[in-house]
């Protein structure tokens, strides 16, 4: 089965990992500190904080952001769960909004109708890896005093009217899982440009512990001495897997090329095809395409994707809507509350799409779309 998503590790991958194995540092020493310089470099902002996963990212970045119970998220349902999980895990009321049918991104207007008083945050997510509207979410942000949060699991390597995925949003997350455009195995990281979310955050991911003597309460307890002003947790990558990071982010580029070439390929041979629809990117964004997220009729979405699966073409659907996981409905959210995003699921399959997949790969996976659409 080709799968939808997949890692590609080269020699220069595996030679970076064993040499931070043999080092002495496994953890918290000079890898993590290179690759956190490298990922700052690229998104073009001051801070990379790296976490041991996406999840963990978001996590902290909310956490940065000082969500506490009662305050409100604004996000997109067109997302993995972990975009609102982390934010209600802090006690936030999640507020989904609807997206924009052609990009499947957080629709500005749409959230802004969803503020109020109590909204701290508006995470939209770069879905497929293509950019959201960033200057209409900033725009957003600073007249009504809340933080732009861009979850960028999808998008790093992206640009928007040439300015990296990184640099656009108060807060940045990103994740280093397999099939995301890099990886670290497990991983991610927060970028800002904000000295004070990116101490915020640094902190939240080691325990909150406070090792500037500067700033402690008792300072002179001794050479040994850290405290903790504020709880955290233990999110922090270590330096093997930061290796890979560096690593692969030096291999960013190709990737994102592959892939764009991927994404043209599939583009000529499936667009006339009947009822489908295939991703765009609005004017001025140069994605980093993570996901091909196929439009098929709603009515046949299901038939399409099982006989792709049979035909060996490991499809994926992103994502059922999050607020129709029982644990929203369970809080009382009902489905039809956003029903773009709800169309766009109902009729999306994603192609296998990773820089690994070769010319013959790709025109497999096309003759197959083509034989499970014509029925
Ligand atoms: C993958 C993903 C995450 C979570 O990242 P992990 O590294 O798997 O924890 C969050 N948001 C989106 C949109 C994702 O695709």
């Amino acid at each position: 089965m080709l799968p939808y998503g997949r890692q590609s590790i080269d020699d220069s991958d595996v030679d970076s990992v064993v040499r931070a194995l043999r080092s002495d540092w496994l953890t918290t020493g000079p890898e993590v500190d290179r690759f956190e310089a490298a990922v700052a470099e690229r998104a073009g902002v001051g801070h990379a904080v790296t976490a041991t996963s996406g999840t963990a990212a978001l996590h902290i970045a909310y956490a940065a952001a000082g969500i506490e119970p009662g305050d409100e998220v604004v996000t997109t349902p067109l997302t993995f769960v972990a975009t609102a999980a982390t934010a209600a895990l802090l006690g936030a009321r999640i507020v989904f909004a609807d997206v924009d049918p052609a990009t499947g991104n957080l629709d500005p207007k749409a959230a802004e109708a969803a503020v109020t008083d109590r909204t701290r945050v508006v995470a939209g997510v770069d879905y497929a890896g293509v950019p959201v509207d960033a200057p209409a979410f900033r725009d957003l942000a600073q007249r009504h005093g809340l933080l732009f949060l861009e979850d960028a699991a999808h998008s790093i390597g992206s640009t928007l009217d040439g300015a990296p995925v990184g640099s656009l949003a108060d807060l940045t997350t990103y994740s280093f899982f397999p099939t995301k455009n890099l990886t670290t195995t497990e991983g991610g990281a927060v970028v800002t440009a904000d000295d004070d979310l990116a101490a915020r955050a640094r902190a939240f991911k080691n325990h909150g512990l406070v090792r500037d003597r500067a700033q402690q309460r008792f300072p002179d307890e001794g050479p040994w001495h850290q405290e903790v002003h504020t709880f955290g947790l233990n999110y922090r990558l270590p330096d093997v897997l930061a290796a890979l990071g560096t690593s692969q982010l030096a291999r960013l580029d190709d990737f994102a090329a592959r892939r764009a070439q991927i994404k043209a390929a599939y583009d000529a041979a499936l667009s006339d095809l009947d009822g489908v629809d295939i991703p765009v990117a609005p004017a001025g964004a140069a994605p980093a395409w993570h996901l091909y997220p196929l439009r098929v009729p709603a009515q046949r979405r299901r038939e399409i994707f099982e006989s792709l699966r049979a035909q060996g073409i490991g499809v994926q659907v992103n994502y059922i809507p999050a607020y129709w996981h029982p644990v929203f409905e369970d809080l009382g959210y009902q489905r039809g509350m956003c029903p773009v995003a709800e169309d766009y699921y109902r009729r999306e399959i994603s192609l296998p799409m990773f820089p690994g997949l070769t010319d013959a790969d790709v025109e497999c996976v096309i003759e197959a779309v083509r034989k499970a659409v014509a029925g």
